[in-house]
């Protein structure tokens, strides 16, 4: 399982992913972060098993918890010009029978590289 995580400012310092690692005994992978002084965001993948023990205990230290739905494509505005599934690092976009793309959010690792490259400003990453 993905999720993202968002922290307040007041809790960039903090070792919460230690803290909840130690409490739920979960192997964290951190796929991205991007921390600064005024607030934080971590996408993460934890096993299957572990996925709701540990969105449990972030959401009690406090932490917003965001699983799957990270990638949107607007079918109004999509072309099917196929860039974003040869630029995808992670093999996450593919096309459909009928040529319409789709993303397996479960691959998507949130590189942000498909939304810049495509024509028609079709793709956008839900915040
Ligand atoms: S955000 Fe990155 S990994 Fe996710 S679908 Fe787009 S290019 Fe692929
Ligand atoms: S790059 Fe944009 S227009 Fe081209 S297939 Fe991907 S989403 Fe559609």
């Amino acid at each position: 399982m993905k999720a993202r995580l968002k922290f307040d400012k007041q809790r960039t310092a903090e070792p919460i992913i230690s803290t909840v690692v130690l409490k739920t005994k979960a192997l964290i992978n951190i796929l991205k972060a991007e921390v600064d002084e005024s607030a934080g965001e971590v996408l993460i993948e934890v096993p299957d098993d572990k996925a709701e023990s540990t969105i449990a205990a972030f959401k009690q230290e406090g932490v917003a918890v965001q699983v799957g739905g990270f990638i949107e494509i607007s079918r109004q505005r999509c072309i099917d010009c196929g860039h974003c599934i040869t630029l995808c690092p992670v093999q996450a976009i593919s096309a459909e029978e009928d040529l319409t793309v789709k993303i397996d959010q479960d691959r998507c690792i949130n590189c942000g590289a498909c939304v810049d490259c495509c024509p028609t400003r079709a793709i956008s990453m839900l915040q």
